[in-house]
């Protein structure tokens, strides 16, 4: 409160209180005159009391405000000063509101807030072209009623949002769309839809330009290589050609074997799940059966590798996949480790009926940097030496795609100086077992 108005308030308590004091001290009335002093003073205060009240009831317009004097006008200008504070704060807010506004309608992926239950509090224009959701009519529905795809209702009764959801909306066209859900407040979910239908044809395109590749190279190839086989063993070939034709048939073998992996990654990349009714699969066999291959094969009978077999559970699913998945570990535990190393194959019931397929090794072990990276395609922790040993660098990615598809996980532990460890699981409801 400044100074100024204390003073003016003072001023008017001396024009009331003088003449009536100097009337008192003349007439000898002294207390009455003070009493009607006070009476003026407190009607004229309940009189500025009044007129404040009537102006705040009115909404305390700021360029409409009565006039005052001394404390009551000081009282008044501080309102005043406080409203416009106030009006300039929201004007801002409501700048910034319209530029959010303006900026998720402009986004291309829907965004949707959501209550925990569904509700939709907010939505943006592109939640109407992708999702079918309109900001205007559809605000306060549940979205569960309003996109109707069956994996995405399961998707968000779950409520486990840490992965996203891919899903081929059948309702709209059936766009590729990739749903995000995020918790952004106690009470506040943030739903993120992107189209994903173009990166998905370049996908498709790129995944059938390989397999078109391949397919071309795999007859000359075949072509080439019996050629070379059948030179290689040839009885007059010169002896100055021989190094040169094992060496060309060498890499002809490595490149036949790059396309075979080429072919299968592409073929298993392409399709989902593979169905449970497809084959039973004695998983157990398959196994003994690889190890075999492997012990009768040359170049490997100098790994000791063993059996372990504790279940007669079958798994349900692709016969070769399979195979290829037992073959590619225990060929890797064998070409990557020197010689003399133990592995060991493993197929056994694991936590909550899943089954586990291990193959563990007591070779060098992978520096813990590689092995996120292991089933990247072409990932190789040493290319030269997993070259030299007729490596391509998809046989982890093969194995990943396989148990996928099997619904299972792959899980690589390793330790440097102490060994590899990868394990399949299987879920239960992949298993099949004789008494059934
Ligand atoms: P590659 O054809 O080179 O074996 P993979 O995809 O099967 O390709 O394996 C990727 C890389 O992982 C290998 O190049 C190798 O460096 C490493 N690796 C795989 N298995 C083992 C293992 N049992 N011990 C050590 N390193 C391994």
């Amino acid at each position: 409160m400044s100074f100024g108005a204390w003073l003016s308030e003072l001023n008017r308590v001396l024009i009331v209180f003088v003449p009536c004091t100097i009337a008192g001290l003349a007439s000898g009335y002294t207390v009455m005159f003070f009493i009607i002093g006070l009476i003026a003073y407190g009607l004229w205060t309940a009189g500025q009391m009044i007129t404040l009240k009537k102006w705040f009831d009115s909404g305390a317009p700021v360029g409409n405000a009565p006039e005052f004097t001394g404390i009551v006008d000081q009282l008044v200008s501080g309102v005043a000063d406080l409203q416009r504070q106030n009006s300039a704060r929201q004007s801002s807010l409501e700048k910034l509101v319209s530029q959010f506004n303006e900026l998720t309608a402009a986004l291309p992926d829907a965004v949707i807030v959501l209550k925990p239950s569904g509700e939709i509090q907010s939505s943006n224009q592109a939640a109407d072209r992708l999702l079918r959701i309109n900001p205007d009519s559809d605000t306060h529905s549940r979205i569960t009623q309003l996109f109707r795809d069956p994996s995405f209702t399961e998707y968000f009764v779950a409520g486990k949002f840490d992965e996203p959801l891919e899903v081929q909306a059948a309702t709209i066209g059936d766009k590729e769309l990739s749903i995000r859900i995020i918790p952004f407040s106690e009470d506040r979910l943030v739903l993120i839809a992107q189209d994903m239908s173009q990166t998905a044809r370049i996908h498709e395109m790129r995944r059938s330009f390989i397999s078109n590749a391949s397919h071309e190279l795999r007859t000359p190839l075949t072509v080439i290589l019996g050629y070379l086989e059948t030179l290689s063993g040839h009885p007059k070939l010169p002896e100055e050609c021989k190094a040169a034709t094992y060496s060309a048939e060498l890499q002809a073998q490595r490149m036949k074997q790059l396309v075979e992996d080429l072919l299968t990654l592409s073929r298993i990349e392409s399709t989902a799940l593979v169905a449970k009714e497809s084959e039973i699969i004695p998983v157990g066999s398959i196994i003994m059966e690889v190890v075999k291959e492997m012990e009768l094969s040359t170049s490997t009978h100098r790994h000791d590798i063993r059996t372990r077999i504790e279940t007669d559970a079958s798994l349900k699913g692709d016969l070769q996949e399979i195979h290829s998945v037992i073959s590619n570990l225990v060929n890797n535990a064998v070409k990557h480790t020197e010689s003399g190393t133990s592995v060991q194959v493993h197929w056994k019931v694991a936590d909550q009926d899943s089954a586990e397929l291990t193959v563990a090794d007591t070779g060098q072990g992978i520096a813990p940097e590689h092995i996120e990276r292991l089933t990247e395609r072409f990932y190789r922790v040493d290319a030269g030496r997993s070259r030299e040993k007729g490596g391509t660098g998809l046989g982890l990615s093969i194995v990943k795609h396989v148990v996928e598809r099997h619904e299972g996980r792959l899980m690589i532990r390793s330790e440097l100086g102490q060994g590899s460890c990868f394990t399949c699981r299987f879920p239960a409801h992949r298993l099949f077992l004789e008494d059934q």
